[in-house]
């Protein structure tokens, strides 16, 4: 789950990294406020869950106050498109006005997991700031990574060796060992999977100031972290995603038009490489889990639906937990209950499959029924209305 900015400045303060002050705010007005509480400069900053707003024009510099008014208004409602957000972008629905640094120099730092060491592992850079990317490409070995000892935890002398190594001298080298300290607790006691600041900047005066922050957190651990589960803005969700969430349904939005409803990850995973195989393309994961009740099947369907690209639905079961019986039950229903007029293609396997399959077959409803996954797949391709790629 990913926060925002203003968010993870609000989190990473508390633990002890420097951040400049600033407001949030919802309208032209709360942000002409912010400016006059802060008293002088300002960056406006818009609030989406992605980086690169600064390249999309979602960071700007304001001297006055109606500056600020008239930038947060153009900025207020806006879809930004940025590197990060595909094409369909992310509303910008609030702000942050932030006191503005002189920056002399932007030093790149992010913690992220490293599946490879299996240990939480720092990225830093001395040349941070927007052209990170670009760097991290052409130039990957000007990145430096370091390894944290769980059981050790962050030790002083390596942050100390990672400051040197960014070359930075005299206070800043404290202030940095506080700040690596900060973010790596940060990450560790709520459970994140990415703590990054870029840029963190020295300023004119050679102090260290995060003026960009950035974390996201591991859903999975959300049980045990209230107040961070708090902190999810749905708004910032493909809906799609977001009433699935509200469902307990694991399901993931993709680009295609053959809708997927399948019990269990794997098979899941295994579907929508057989209709890839067979020249179509998902358009979501999702896993209806086990002991899947009719009203659950209703419920993946509404889901799957609240995607207008869906053109045919693929249903794939294979019961161990389930019963086949109650996911026809569940399809049949769902036609009657959603005023179904979709294709859909029902491949059943596994537990009480033949009272299944009798009541699909009894249903008088236009439900194709398929032995095989690879068969299952084969039908939803040529069941779709308009076929995407050429065949
Ligand atoms: P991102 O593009 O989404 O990563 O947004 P950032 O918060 O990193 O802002 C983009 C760029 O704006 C940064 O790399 C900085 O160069 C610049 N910026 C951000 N805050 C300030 C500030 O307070 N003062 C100045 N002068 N520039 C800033
Ligand atoms: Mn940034």
């Amino acid at each position: 789950m990913d926060i925002h900015e203003h968010q993870a400045k609000s989190i990473l303060s508390d633990f002890g990294v420097p951040v400049p002050r600033g407001h949030l705010a919802f309208s032209p007005e709360q942000a002409a406020h912010a400016s006059r509480q802060l008293g002088g400069p300002c960056v406006v900053k818009a609030q989406i869950h992605s980086g690169g707003r600064g390249a999309a024009g979602g960071v700007k510099l304001c001297r006055t106050e109606g500056e600020v008014r008239s930038f947060a208004a153009s900025l207020l409602g806006r879809t930004l498109v940025t590197k990060q957000t595909g094409a369909a972008g992310k509303r910008v629905d609030r702000l942050w006005i932030e006191e503005a640094t002189d920056i002399a120099q932007e030093i790149y730092l992010g913690f992220v997991l490293d599946r490879k060491s299996e240990r939480i592992m720092i990225v830093a850079s001395g040349h941070g700031g927007m052209e990170i990317e670009d760097l991290a490409a052409t130039d990957p070995d000007s990145l430096v990574r370091m390894v944290i000892d769980p059981a050790a935890g962050l030790v002083d002398y390596q942050a100390r060796e990672l400051a040197f190594r960014l070359g930075l001298s005299g206070k800043q080298i404290g202030q940095f060992v506080t700040t690596l300290r900060a973010c790596y607790r940060a990450y560790r006691d709520l459970d994140a999977m990415m703590v990054e600041i870029n840029p963190l900047a020295i300023t004119g005066s050679g102090d260290l100031v995060a003026l960009d922050a950035k974390m996201s957190f591991d859903t999975n651990a959300l049980y045990r972290r209230p107040q961070v589960a708090a902190l999810r803005d749905p708004g910032q969700e493909d809906p799609r995603e977001s009433s699935a969430h509200d469902n307990g349904l694991a399901y993931v939005g993709l680009d295609g038009d053959i809708g997927c409803i399948i019990n269990g990850a794997g098979l899941a995973m295994a579907t929508m490489d057989m209709i890839k195989l067979a020249g179509g393309e998902p358009a979501n994961f999702l896993d209806i889990g086990g002991g899947a009740s009719p009203e659950r099947v209703v419920t993946a369907f509404r889901t799957v639906l609240t995607d207008p690209n869906v053109g045919v639905i693929l249903v794939n079961i294979f019961a161990g937990i389930n019963r086949c019986d109650w996911i026809a039950k569940g399809v049949v229903q769902a036609y009657e209950e959603v005023g179904l007029t979709l294709p859909v293609i029902v491949r059943l396997s596994g537990t009480n499959v033949e009272e299944g399959r009798e009541i699909i077959r009894t249903s008088g409803l236009p439900l194709l029924s398929a032995d095989t996954l690879a068969e299952a797949a084969k039908l939803a391709v040529r069941a779709r209305p308009t076929p995407l790629a050429a065949e």
